[in-house]
């Protein structure tokens, strides 16, 4: 069997480092807000080409967060449109409704699975004030159409990074594209921790110094309250772990660009659509967090690959605005999105794949026989 993705493999990577870095966390006698969690802050800033980082609980705070420290520095309020795509992960719109401000869904473009800079100007009203982009699956979304919109417009631009990190243009990266970046490191991300745990990227410093105070209670100097913070801290002990397989996330994305390039090479049929690089020649920008294939057929391809010993998942069958979460959209009609999420399959990915096993995935593809539309 061939597991959707081998977390268990790919922290065997990394295993003799990680365990002396939790073992100097313990020696330590330090363990929330030291030198493992500003030494990670430190490199994964560089690592994006940001001035700051700030080390958070997870990727949805990431999120949340920066929309309240926008809020507490004046910048959006109450009611305030974001502009979000319709078929993201939940987290990137919850961020949104947390806050009190109004989520705007746009549809995306369904080459790229990302946002569409056309589509984004039509939704600009008077009430917009920022745009939540999402680089989905690992592919940057369309940043120099998107942060010339939000020049014209005036509006804030959030990047929801959580599934891009690494991903580039022109040797920029996500985290730096936008006035601020939301990172997850959730274990199954491109770079995860054994647990969880987020983070910010910004060069706005007025930015990073609010959320250095809202993600511990609000608080710049210790018992004095700024703000109505919350209590969402990278602990040392994950940090350690994640200045560890920082260090490793480039080899790691090479190897799911190789095993990209493989499936696009290898996989031909008629009934699946293979992944498209956005038209730019180069794959820099995509690392492959996910592969994701579509077909008119799911369920049937489904079978047949689970039949082959190969698993996959679908990310994600539910788009947010058919969610019982959200209520008040569930007659609202984003055809591009409620197609994606009908035909999405995200087939096998991660750096410990071998050649063999991909070749395998592929073979399986291959051999998918199409039924007749009756
Ligand atoms: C994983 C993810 C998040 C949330 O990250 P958590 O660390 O799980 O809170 C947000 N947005 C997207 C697109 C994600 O994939």
């Amino acid at each position: 069997m061939i597991n959707f993705l081998d977390l268990k493999a790919i922290n065997q990577l990394d295993r003799e480092a990680m365990l002396e870095a939790c073992a100097r966390v313990i020696d330590s006698g330090w363990y929330i807000a030291g030198a493992e969690l500003s030494a990670f802050e430190h490199a994964f800033a560089e690592y994006c080409g940001t001035q700051f980082c700030i080390g958070v609980a997870n990727g949805l705070d990431a999120l949340i967060l920066t929309l309240q420290a926008w809020k507490e520095l004046g910048l959006l309020a109450d009611g305030d449109e974001v502009i979000v795509p319709s078929n993201t992960y939940i987290a990137s719109i919850l961020a949104i409704s947390q806050n009190r401000l109004v989520p705007v869904l746009v549809e995306p473009d369904e080459k790229t699975f990302n946002l569409c800079p056309t589509a984004v100007a039509a939704a600009v009203t008077k009430k917009t004030r920022a745009i939540l982009v999402v680089h989905l699956y690992g592919q940057l979304a369309n940043m120099p159409a998107i942060n010339a919109l939000a020049k014209e417009h005036g509006l804030l631009v959030l990047e929801d990074s959580a599934q891009s990190h690494g991903a580039s243009l022109g040797g920029r990266r996500a985290g730096n594209w936008g006035d601020a970046s939301g990172f997850s490191f959730y274990p199954g991300k491109n770079l995860g921790a054994l647990g969880d745990a987020g983070a910010i990227t910004t060069n706005d410093e007025k930015l990073a110094k609010t959320l250095y105070a809202l993600r511990n209670y609000g608080s710049h100097e210790k018992y004095k309250n700024l703000f109505k913070g919350v209590n969402s801290r990278l602990d040392e002990l994950q940090a350690a772990i994640l200045s560890v397989k920082l260090k490793s996330l480039d080899q790691q994305t090479q190897r799911r660009r190789e095993i990209a390039q493989r499936y696009l090479a290898g996989i031909d049929n008629s009934g699946i659509v293979l992944p498209s690089i956005g038209g730019n020649s180069s794959d820099e920008q995509h690392v492959w967090h996910l592969f994701v294939v579509r077909t008119a057929q799911r369920e049937a391809l489904q079978k047949h690959l689970m039949a082959c010993g190969v698993q996959t998942l679908i990310h994600y069958p539910i788009p947010p605005h058919k969610q019982s979460a959200y209520k008040e959209w569930n007659e609202l009609s984003f055809p591009v999105a409620e197609r994606l999420h009908d035909e999405v399959l995200s087939l096998p990915m991660g750096p410990t794949l071998s050649d063999e096993e991909v070749d395998q995935v592929i073979t399986a593809c291959n051999s998918f026989v199409v039924a007749n539309a009756s």
